[in-house]
């Protein structure tokens, strides 16, 4: 009996142990390819990430008073009591030079000097952020008209407003007020806060792919996590070889982390989580090699990690019978992204996958 033929009839099947369940439903390969997503709707506090890989967690009112202290009076009255500062008298309005615009209270980079136009309105003006994630907007109803205000994503200054009547290919206006950003000119030194996020890599086989990328997206910390084929002999597998022929390649995600947000142990605390790591190339009702749990450590101290995690899960009896994880070296096996139509698979079809143990029910 192929995986494949059990994940055509959509099938729940239901794994009691140490009185947890986790859920596993097989599910049909239908689905429309659609745009990946990267962007998090999460509360303040919470670690979030642009797609340029930008670490734009929302500030706390406290760091932002703290970065406030260096704001001239000026750019406290624009960005932080939403003023506007007089026409044609900012001094980055004639700016010519090539380089970034970034906020001028938190340093995230907004705007970049190849989107830069002159809109003869008096305002530096955009018709595209540096990052869509990194320009927040609001509407805006005071002075008896209906604008959209422009934010900083991350410390929620005031920019300026975005109207519809820009050039192509966007057709909008960024207008922005010159206090509310620093420039730096290509080559020069950026702060730390201009700098995206020095990300780590994890791989990781816990039966399909789907539903363990859905819950890696969603962990704190996270980047991206993207579908893959990974630990076979067979180069760039299609789906349709992985399930129905012996490639060796296992279903696995691969995982962009902020090792400043979470560490690679807390990952594998996620991962035991997610599946159940006592069972032998199966997954639920998805049978087969390619589901196997496996760990494709990215270097020799994940692999230590790894070994010791699973040494700690079996001296807590976790999982009261043995897990038969494998770990191997991720340089020794190549990672193959999987067809766009499995990216984000549970996102958008809303499709329960592998349901997640709480955190607290594995040890640390
Ligand atoms: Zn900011």
């Amino acid at each position: 009996m192929s995986g494949l033929t059990l994940r055509n009839i959509v099938l729940a099947f239901v794994g009691f142990f140490l009185g947890g369940a986790i859920i596993f439903t097989a599910h049909s390969m239908a689905g429309a390819p659609a745009q990946r997503t990267h962007m998090k709707t999460t509360d303040q506090g919470t670690p979030r990430y642009s797609a340029a890989g930008y670490d734009i967690t929302r500030l706390s009112a406290e760091r932002v008073n703290q970065l406030a202290e260096k704001l001239t009076p000026e750019q406290r009255r624009i960005m932080l009591d939403k003023g506007t500062e007089r026409p044609f008298c900012g001094n980055l309005l004639d700016n010519k030079k090539q380089g970034t615009y970034c906020c001028a209270l938190c340093d995230l980079p907004l705007f970049t000097s190849g989107h830069k136009f002159d809109s003869g309105t008096g305002w530096p003006s955009f018709f595209t952020p540096y990052d869509k994630d990194h320009v927040a907007t609001e509407i805006d109803r005071s002075y008896g008209m209906v604008r959209t205000e422009i934010l900083c994503a991350r410390c929620d200054s005031h920019l300026g407003h975005v109207f519809d009547d820009g050039p192509r290919p966007s057709g909008l206006r960024f207008c922005v007020n010159s206090e509310s950003l620093v420039f730096y000119e290509d080559g020069e030194e950026l702060p730390p806060g201009a700098k995206p996020v020095q990300t780590a890599t994890a791989y990781f086989a816990g039966g399909c792919f789907w539903g363990i990328e859905y819950h890696f997206e969603q962990f704190p910390g996270v980047l991206d996590a993207v579908s893959g084929y990974q630990g076979g002999r067979v180069e760039n597998p299609t789906y349709r070889q992985v399930s129905y022929e012996k490639t060796g390649h296992a279903e696995v995600v691969m995982v962009t982390f902020d090792p400043a947000r979470v560490s690679y142990r807390t990952l594998l605390r996620a991962f035991f989580a997610m599946h159940d790591p006592t069972q032998l190339n199966r997954q639920g009702p998805d049978i087969g090699e390619q589901y196997r749990s496996a760990i494709f450590a990215a270097d020799e101290k994940q692999l230590e990690e790894a070994r010791d995690y699973i040494r700690t899960l079996t001296e807590a009896g976790t999982f009261g019978r043995p897990i038969v994880t494998q770990i191997t070296l991720a340089t020794d096996h190549k990672f193959y992204e999987a067809e766009e139509y499995h990216q984000d698979y549970v996102a958008r079809t809303g499709r329960a996958c592998h349901a997640m143990r709480p955190l607290s029910e594995l040890p640390e």
